[in-house]
């Protein structure tokens, strides 16, 4: 199942160096129909709160899940992980780093607490503040600008 676009408080990112985008709008946008539709949820939960600045969905798989979108075994065929960028002050849209003088801190932990009250239970980002008062939350090469989760 698709992402749909348009959903409420989701937005459509596309930020990647994988080959395997050739540039077509939503070609990574694929995933198992119940993660998908927990996705759509949380989007629905998160426009209550920040109706100016919806979630950005980056990577989440292929649709065939034939190819890793980032290192290895990272949103494959389970289609059960996505990449979701941290937040900015004043609103505006984020993939900002956590040393970022725009990062919002705030917002971006609320997005983790999102995922994670949504059953996501892999959850990696780099900031240490975050990570210091939410211990499920673990750093990893690259997770500096955005949040990967993956729920079963
Ligand atoms: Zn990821």
């Amino acid at each position: 199942m698709q992402l749909p676009e348009d959903s409420a408080g989701i937005k459509w990112i596309t930020v990647t160096s994988t080959p395997a985008i050739d540039g077509t709008p939503g070609i990574d946008k694929w995933g198992n129909r119940g993660f998908i539709e927990t996705l759509i949820y949380m989007g629905r939960e998160w426009n209550k709160e920040y109706p100016s600045s919806p979630l950005l969905i980056n990577d989440i798989s292929l649709r065939d899940g034939s190819t890793a979108l980032r290192g290895t075994a990272s949103h494959g065929p389970a289609g059960n992980e996505v990449d979701i960028l941290t937040a900015r002050t004043g609103n505006r849209s984020g993939r900002v780093t956590w040393e970022d003088p725009s990062y919002n801190r705030e917002q971006t932990k609320k997005i983790i607490q999102l995922m994670r009250k949504n059953g996501f239970q892999r959850i990696y980002f780099n900031d240490q503040i975050i990570r210091d008062s939410l211990p499920y939350v673990k750093a990893r090469a690259g997770h500096d600008d955005h949040i990967h989760g993956r729920r079963e």
